[in-house]
């Protein structure tokens, strides 16, 4: 599949096809899922995905964040159709085979810090957050947590108790974990302080030890602080390094782990390997899934090998590190070494560049901002409000689809178009 002009459409979506596929859908899968338009997939190569009736159209969400060596590369196929046809399960849990543990020294050496570092290995992003809260508490014997408003680390109870997106998330689940205290994130754009964006992240990080730590929480009763260097559900957001920075001082101060959650932002997706590197933290416990093995259901939570210090029975998971995803995992990272890293970085550079007038050119666009490739634009009604248009918003993925169908057609930029 290689496309000059995308989006290609053969029929307006979704086509005859696609509604069967619909009707099936609503009828039988669970309405919990978050579909916010009708595309049904058939088939991806590379950046592109193509439906069931033929539509192609590019995919600038990479198969939300995962498909970080594009859809279907063939290397990662080939590995997965080998490993297939040799060994599809074991179970690490109970047994031992080779990919798993040369998958774990992979991505102990490319962890960030000197330390040596151990692997656990879960089947998706909410598991290692899973995986990182029951470490830190088990090493350190404490119970607290600290996490940031606007984060997202999963949906499972215990990282559901992290997650301070949306309250639909939360809405109609009862108690969730107790002591975990949420506190403001770092966001140059929307300042929590209302400060501008070259002196914000100077209140955020204090505010834990001269409000936080005095008022609520005993710093000797926090196992750990939960970040996510960008926010990824939260607005891609890329937190000031110096707000990361002093995130690593306090929990060093206080024998506080560091858990950086890099299951969006990690696995070169920045132009680094972890969008953490871009302030030179060192976190106690990295969280990583989502691209990792390239759309095959993995997760990783790493941790200082001092740190990872539970004994045997104390955590694990059948599927987690089956030896297929551990093949595409091997291959992706592979892949990444020799040129995707580079690329995203080049590319990352190339798109900012582009789009560095757009919040002046546009008086809907409010921000432009990210690492690598992964960048977010952010609609709002008025630029010195920053108020923001979710309606604009939608508007302008209607007129993708639409400019598909009448090419002529001109994008709505008009603040005056959110109705
Ligand atoms: N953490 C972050 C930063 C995420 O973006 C996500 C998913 O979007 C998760 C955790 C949860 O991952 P999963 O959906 O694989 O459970």
């Amino acid at each position: 599949m290689t496309e000059s002009k995308l989006p290609r459409l053969l029929v307006p979506p979704p086509g005859p096809e696609a509604q069967r596929v619909l009707a099936l859908d609503h009828e039988y899968v669970s309405p919990s899922y978050t579909r916010a338009y009708p595309l049904v997939a058939r088939k991806g190569r590379g950046a592109i995905i193509e439906d069931v009736d033929g539509n192609a159209f590019l995919d600038f969400a990479a198969g939300i964040a995962v498909v970080a060596t594009g859809h279907c590369h063939p290397e990662v196929v080939a590995a997965i159709q080998e490993q297939a046809a040799q060994l599809i399960h074991m179970s690490g849990t109970d047994f031992y085979y080779a990919n798993m543990a040369e998958l774990a020294q992979k991505l102990a050496l490319i962890a960030p810090g000197s330390e040596a570092k151990r692997v656990y290995f879960g089947n998706s992003g909410t598991e290692a957050v899973e995986a990182a809260i029951k470490l830190a508490r088990h090493h350190t014997r404490r119970e607290k947590i600290i996490a940031f408003y606007g984060a997202f680390h999963g949906r499972t109870m215990g990282a559901l108790s992290l997650t301070a997106s949306k309250a639909v998330q939360r809405r109609g689940f009862g108690s969730l974990l107790s002591g975990v205290f949420h506190v403001p994130y770092a966001n140059p754009y929307r300042c929590p302080y209302g400060k501008q964006a070259e002196s914000c992240c100077t209140e955020c990080a204090p505010f834990l030890e001269r409000e936080l730590f005095k008022r609520l929480v005993d710093p000797s009763e926090v196992a750990a602080i939960v970040v996510e260097p960008i926010q990824g559900e939260g607005g891609y957001v890329p937190a000031p390094a110096e707000f990361l920075q002093d995130l690593q001082r306090i929990c060093r101060a206080h024998g506080i782990m560091l858990i950086s959650d890099e299951v969006q932002s990690g696995m070169g997706r920045t132009g680094k390997w972890w969008a953490g590197d871009y302030a030179g933290i060192e976190p106690d416990i990295i969280c990583v899934a989502k691209s990792i093995a390239s759309g095959l259901p993995l997760s990783a939570t790493i941790a200082r090998k001092s740190v990872m210090d539970w004994p045997a029975g104390a955590h694990a998971s059948t599927f987690g590190g089956n030896p297929v995803c551990a093949a595409a995992a091997l291959v992706t990272i592979k892949l990444i070494e020799e040129g995707y890293l580079e690329n995203a970085r080049r590319m990352g550079e190339y798109l900012m560049k582009y789009m560095e007038g757009w919040t002046s050119a546009f008086r809907i666009v409010g921000d432009v901002r990210g690492r690598g490739l992964m960048i977010g634009v952010e609609i709002v009604k008025d630029r010195a409000t920053k108020e923001r248009a979710h309606n604009l918003r939608e508007a302008i993925r209607e007129w993708v689809v639409d400019f598909g169908r009448r090419r002529e057609c001109a994008p709505p930029l008009s603040a005056t178009d959110d109705q």
